[in-house]
């Protein structure tokens, strides 16, 4: 997005406020689908809790995604966005058996991440076909050794635990339509995501009725420049050819699934927000915006690296800042970042904020959430109002003392 685009949406809808660009998800969308062009029947399911604004979520649907949801309000949002059932996966971890069947009644695909609900689910519903998520015990981000000492990870059910699995499956008769696997958040090297993919091929072979079969995400997206991504093209080839490879030894042609948050939203995401002060001290010059962890916690809680640009002044000379937030307690955003100079007034803009920012966002500190405004066709849509002092006392119950 252009930077006199980004200042004059600042100027409108006021800050702190999150901009997504519609374009730039399309584009990653369709980067996605064609990097697996010749797997016959391809399926791409949003993960809404990157981003659940519904607005965003008909924007996906027009492109034809289905969705990912971890939640039954997940779940409720993508059938507003317009959504029919049958597109949504439910992938909850450590969630009622209440809210599982509430879910599958809906007619959503179920996916089941541990034996209990398993085998609960398989002797109630054994005619509900349901999808089970594996733990490979591969971790495919962080670095690039393969490491199955993931073994303590809460989700997924142990591809050690396959006799016990099979077990329930017999017991119950139910249906196994899908098998699934999601390990990690960064994949950096294509090979480590390979040979889970072989697990995850292997573990297929002992379920005579799949549909498919569902790769989870991890696509890692560049947040400053040079910075390593994925290389979904790559990753396109190679597992276009070995999943080729599998569907004709299985005997039917079943559908890969992804279920990619952060490649699809978070570069379409720009946070701005306005500098309240410049604070000189003897060793730091801190920028103060009109936001903090509140609004956006990535930094404070993986130590993410947003870049920032002082939209206001992009040719000044650049200095050295702190970039720091009003949450009283320690809300750092960037630590002696060079950016163009900064004075008290001017519109930072945070870049890769489109995923797990704004669906992160609390009230902490009593602070009301920034809108949200969607760039689509050239023009700025508010999709969710600036929140006010009313959303903040709303629930609260006064009582007499
Ligand atoms: C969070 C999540 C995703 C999305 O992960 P990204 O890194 O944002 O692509 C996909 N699948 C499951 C099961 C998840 O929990």
């Amino acid at each position: 997005m252009e930077t006199k685009n980004l200042l004059s949406l600042a100027t409108e809808f006021g800050c702190p406020l999150y901009v997504y660009d519609a374009e730039k998800i399309q584009s990653q969308y369709t980067r996605l689908t064609n990097a697996f062009s010749k797997v016959k029947s391809l399926r791409i399911n949003y993960a809404v809790k990157a981003l659940s604004n519904i607005s965003v979520l008909k924007l996906l649907r027009q492109m034809n995604s289905g969705l990912d949801t971890v939640s039954i309000q997940e779940v409720q949002l993508g059938l507003i966005a317009g959504f029919a059932p049958h597109d949504i996966i439910y992938t909850p971890n450590g969630v009622s058996m209440e809210e599982i069947e509430e879910v599958a009644a809906m007619g959503v695909q179920i996916n089941i991440d541990n034996l209990s609900i398993l085998e609960q689910f398989g002797a109630k519903h054994p005619d509900t076909p349901v999808c089970i998520r594996i733990n490979p015990h591969v971790m495919a981000g962080g670095n690039s050794n393969i490491s199955v000492g993931h073994i303590d990870s809460k989700f997924g059910i142990s591809i050690h635990q396959m006799p016990h699995l099979l077990r329930i499956v017999e017991n119950t008769k139910m249906h196994i339509n899908g098998i699934h696997m999601h390990t990690g958040s960064d994949i950096l090297d294509i090979e480590v995501f390979l040979y889970a993919a072989e697990i995850l091929f292997e573990a297929a072979t002992h379920f005579k009725e799949l549909e498919f079969l569902d790769f989870g995400s991890g696509f890692k997206v560049p947040y400053k420049k040079d910075d390593i991504e994925t290389d979904v093209e790559e990753l396109g080839k190679k597992l276009t050819r070995r999943f080729n490879e599998f569907c004709k030894k299985y005997g039917c042609e079943l559908t890969l699934a992804f279920e990619p948050g952060k490649f699809l939203v978070s570069e379409a995401g720009y946070f701005l927000a306005k500098v309240n002060v410049v604070k000189q001290t003897t060793s730091t010059v801190f920028a103060g915006v009109d936001s903090g962890f509140n609004h956006l916690i990535r930094p404070m809680l993986y130590g993410s690296q947003h870049h920032i640009e002082n939209i206001s002044n992009p040719k000044g000379k650049e200095r050295f800042y702190s970039v720091v937030g009003y949450i009283c307690e320690t809300d750092t955003f960037a630590s002696n970042r060079r950016i163009a100079e900064i004075t008290e007034g001017d519109i930072l803009c945070f870049r890769n904020a489109g995923a797990y920012c704004f669906s992160m966002a609390s009230n902490y500190n009593s602070r009301t959430r920034p809108a949200e405004v969607l760039w689509h066709n050239s023009k700025g849509h508010l999709i969710r109002q600036r929140e006010t002092f009313e959303d903040i006392v709303r629930n609260q119950v006064v009582i007499d003392l």
